[in-house]
């Protein structure tokens, strides 16, 4: 191994040796049931180079390498990270970095789109905020469950779109019981209703042409 290979142990070759040499003195024929109780490894990696050889898991371990992992475990508590892992969780999220940066802009759209729709309806004395619904009744076409709706302020009229103050803009006489708790929310969430944000950009459309 040349000495600019990343190691899973800061432990040297020489301290590793030594404890490869206490253990053979010192482990025995007979299992310590406490030893093998308490027994771990820091990971795989680790368990590796203090062995000197490929680790299969505790149950693949002889009763001196088993020893010797243990006294390792004492001589060194907190191993650097394991590079290879270290390594390929990099590689990992480098190959995720798009579709997070992807995900990130598609919010950021979302945002602008709802902050241009406010203000848009806003500008025609129309005031809307988001809220919660928490009432629990299904199987309604219109009503998503436990949705974020526009909640309409002042009353909304344009084009064949018409309604009343204090109501969601899905609002419609059937789903009107579904929709009877609608709680203010204080997170700048965006609203999830489907129907709602389909309305809200027929209004602004109207209102902008
Ligand atoms: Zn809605």
């Amino acid at each position: 191994m040349s000495s600019s290979t990343p190691r899973a142990t800061n432990l040297t070759l020489e301290e590793l040796d030594a404890l490869r040499a206490r253990a053979r003195r010192e482990a025995g024929p007979f299992v310590d049931p406490d030893v093998q109780r308490r027994f771990r490894v820091h990971n795989g990696e680790w368990a590796t180079e203090v062995l000197g050889g490929p680790y299969g898991g505790p149950h693949a371990l002889t009763w001196p390498e088993l020893y010797l992992l243990h006294l390792a475990v004492q001589a060194e508590p907190t191993p650097p990270p394991p590079p290879r892992a270290t390594a390929a969780r990099l590689a990992r999220e480098l190959e995720e970095a798009p579709a997070r940066r992807a995900a990130a802009e598609e919010a950021a759209r979302q945002e602008e789109e709802w902050r241009d729709l406010v203000a848009t309806l806003q500008a025609a004395g129309v005031r809307v905020e988001v809220r919660h619904n928490y009432t629990s009744h299904r199987h309604l076409e219109f009503y998503t469950q436990g949705g974020d709706h526009v909640y309409l302020l002042d009353p909304l009229h344009v084009g064949r779109l018409h309604r009343d103050a204090r109501v969601a803009l899905c609002h419609t006489p059937s789903n009107a019981p579904n929709l009877e708790y609608l709680e203010p929310t204080q997170d700048n969430r965006l609203p999830s209703c489907r129907t709602c944000l389909r309305h809200m950009r027929s209004a602004a459309r109207r209102l902008t042409s």
